[in-house]
């Protein structure tokens, strides 16, 4: 489903190279925890797996196509259609109601806001929050937040969710009811690559690598 093979990112000059020659090959429907230190280049790897940043070298494919080949647009309609995003500090839009934060998932698929907010709703239903679509964030709780969230990042049904630290900011109880839903959406066929600093939480993990200053390991391999 993804394959990075020799990654390389490389920030400011003179530069300096955060992620070191990483291969790694995600298959569909696995669920993947990457784990490791801060400032290890955990969130830098999500990005570049997402295409939301290129490398600096090595090659990145998607369902078998190596992304750099791809146009601006093209790249997006991929990222659009196969990937959705979860972020520790959820991005939902202030002011906005639930309904409408996860309709903004539909935005690049050219529906209108009628069939945009008939599938926002589906995907709130999914998430167990059908009671709280006309709420808008500050009205709802961390965890209801990260599941609104979440709703948004799988309404247009992507085949790959990648999520950085989706309980980093939440208390054990909403954490656990995000980790459920997650393996859920797995469960269902969604591949998913997570990080986590949660020990206990990537122990539960069928698979995890470990990235140690911008190379991976891994998990059990000693750093
Ligand atoms: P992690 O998610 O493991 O905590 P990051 O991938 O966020 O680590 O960051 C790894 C390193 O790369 C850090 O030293 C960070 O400062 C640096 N870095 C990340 N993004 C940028 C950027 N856009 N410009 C410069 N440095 C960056
Ligand atoms: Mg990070």
């Amino acid at each position: 489903m993804i394959t990075l093979e020799g990654i390389t990112r490389s920030f400011g000059s003179p530069p300096t190279e955060v992620l070191r020659g990483i291969d790694l090959h995600v298959e569909a429907g696995e669920f993947l925890g990457i784990v490791g230190p801060s400032g290890s280049g955990k969130s830098t790897l999500l990005n570049v797996l997402g295409t939301l940043d290129r490398p600096t070298t090595g090659r990145v494919r998607i369902a078998g196509r190596d992304v750099s080949e791809l146009s601006d647009n093209a790249l997006s309609d991929v990222r659009g259609h196969r990937i959705g995003f979860v972020f520790q500090q959820f991005h939902l839009t202030d002011g906005r109601s639930a309904l409408d934060n996860v309709g903004d998932g539909l935005l690049y698929r050219g529906k209108s806001r009628s069939a945009r907010r008939k599938e926002a709703a589906a995907a709130l239903e999914r998430v167990g929050l059908g009671h709280r679509m006309l709420h808008r964030p500050h009205q709802l709780s961390g965890g209801e937040r990260q599941r609104v969230a979440i709703a948004r990042a799988t309404v247009g049904r992507p085949e790959i969710l990648l999520a950085d630290e989706p309980t980093g900011n939440l208390d054990q109880a909403s954490g656990g009811s995000v980790l459920r839903l997650l393996h859920q959406l797995n469960e269902s066929g969604t591949t998913i690559v997570m990080i986590t600093h949660d020990r206990e939480l990537a122990a539960s993990l069928p698979r995890r690598v470990r990235v140690i200053d911008g190379q991976l390991h891994s998990d059990g391999d000693p750093a």
